[in-house]
């Protein structure tokens, strides 16, 4: 037994899946940088404050938050989320509008480990500040359904809602703590608890008991005022016309209480039913008049890098990278040549590597085939007099004798580059 492990809810990322982790960043930062987003990088820490303004009512804040002392005595509190820092930073630094941003790592929240869901996870996601049209919201979904497109994730179903403006979501409250409050006894203790905090959350209940109260619960959509009505109604057009399948949800409300209008959440088929949400955000007012800023309205998504792989997973795509290197040399000669071959194969653009401590062919034939090399590189005694290499082709076992001088170029054809 190692004396340690993992904390609950944590994981080590072992290779090949690291590399597929950074390959999944790096095609974010593709699809989003291409539409002029900047990165961002905010502390993984703040003054608890800062979270705080996310919602008093969300779980994330009420019960996930890992929030500690620091030496200095300040309340600080691992992010749970990157969008309120996001917010705090533009009220920080004042840049001009819009300012859009992307972002990518990890966040903390004190969950119940399972499957799909830790303690430490990551989100790559965007954030809009200084823009109302609802073009942009189209633009923001577009960019998510792009970047799921680009790992090659097929099912993905996308569902959207609006929550109307600031007087609008007061009155639905209002209706819905009315309507459920009329059916308490139906109601799960649970479910109850946080009827009394946010009544909205009363329909992300996944609890069977619920179930027959949340379907008979009024709809937001009665309760939209003709500003968001006519908001809602743009973005539904304008993903049409961008042929983005999409379906409206009523029961769609996220957790915070700064959203505001578009809301929207993306599942994945492959996934089982505890977590089969791999993304999802909307619009926000408030947040950043919360955080000491002018009044902006906000809009971004994050999505779930560890569960979002899952469902690649599910799907067999975005696989994880088969081999470590392109070459593998193999020198029987003591291992001098290897190191000369290995260092003008990386120069000239070639990922290569090599057997260590003299080992026998056989043994660095078996380490060659191990690294998924797709190519060989043999040099031993009869090669090193007659100023040769032999270029094998793992895939074919065909295999070449070429000049020592040509050998980036002769392993560079035999991989197809
Ligand atoms: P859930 O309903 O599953 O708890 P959430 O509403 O708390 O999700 P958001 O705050 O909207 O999630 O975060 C966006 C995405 O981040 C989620 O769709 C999910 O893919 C991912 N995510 C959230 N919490 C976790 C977690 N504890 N572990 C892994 N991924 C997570
Ligand atoms: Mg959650």
């Amino acid at each position: 037994m190692p004396s340690f492990q993992t904390s609950p809810g944590t994981r080590d990322i072992l290779p090949p899946q690291a590399t597929r982790w950074r390959r999944f960043v790096q095609t974010f930062a593709d699809v989003v940088e291409a539409a002029g987003y900047d990165h961002i990088i905010p502390p993984m820490f703040e003054d608890i404050g800062v979270f705080l303004r996310v919602g008093e009512a969300t779980e994330i804040v009420t019960k996930e938050m890992y929030d500690f002392e620091d030496k200095g005595g300040r309340r600080v509190a691992l992010r749970p989320e990157q969008t309120a820092s996001v917010c705090r930073a533009f009220v920080e630094h004042r840049p001009t509008t819009p300012w859009k941003v992307w972002y990518a790592g990890p966040n903390f929240r004190y969950e119940k480990p399972q499957h799909g869901r830790y303690r430490q996870f990551d989100q790559v996601g965007i954030e809009v500040l200084g823009v109302v049209d609802p073009q942009l919201d189209v633009e923001v979904i577009a960019l998510a359904s792009e970047f799921y497109a680009r790992l090659g994730l097929q099912g993905v179903r996308l569902a959207i809602n609006s929550l109307g403006d600031d007087g609008d979501r007061e009155r639905y409250v209002a209706a819905l703590r009315e309507h459920f409050t009329s059916r308490l006894a139906e109601l799960s203790d649970e479910t109850r608890a946080t009827l009394e905090r946010n009544p909205l959350r009363v329909l992300d209940s996944k609890r069977s008991q619920d179930a027959a109260a949340i379907a008979a619960a009024p709809s937001m959509r009665e309760f939209l005022g003709p500003d968001a009505a006519a908001h809602f109604a743009a973005v539904q057009d304008g993903l049409r016309r961008a042929g983005i399948d999409f379906v409206v949800d009523d029961r769609l409300v996220r957790g915070l209480d700064y959203y505001r209008r578009t809301t929207f959440e993306f599942t994945a088929r492959g996934l089982d039913a505890a977590h089969t949400a791999i993304g999802g955000g909307g619009r926000y007012d408030g947040l950043v008049e919360q955080l000491g800023g002018p009044a902006t309205p906000g809009i971004g998504f994050a999505l779930g890098l560890d569960r979002t792989l899952l469902a690649c997973d599910a799907e067999g795509a975005f696989a994880p990278p088969s081999s470590r290197v392109d070459a593998f040399v193999v020198d029987t000669t003591g291992g001098l040549h290897a190191a000369e071959l290995c260092t003008a194969l990386r120069r000239a653009g070639v990922r290569a590597d090599r057997a260590w401590d003299g080992r026998s062919m056989k043994a660095q034939m078996k380490s060659a085939d191990r690294s998924g090399a797709g190519v060989v590189v043999i040099v031993g005694d009869d090669e090193v007099s007659a100023g040769t290499i032999i270029v094998r082709t793992m895939e074919n076992g065909s295999q070449r004798v070429v000049a020592r001088t040509e050998a980036c170029d002769a392993v560079r054809a035999a991989l197809g580059h």
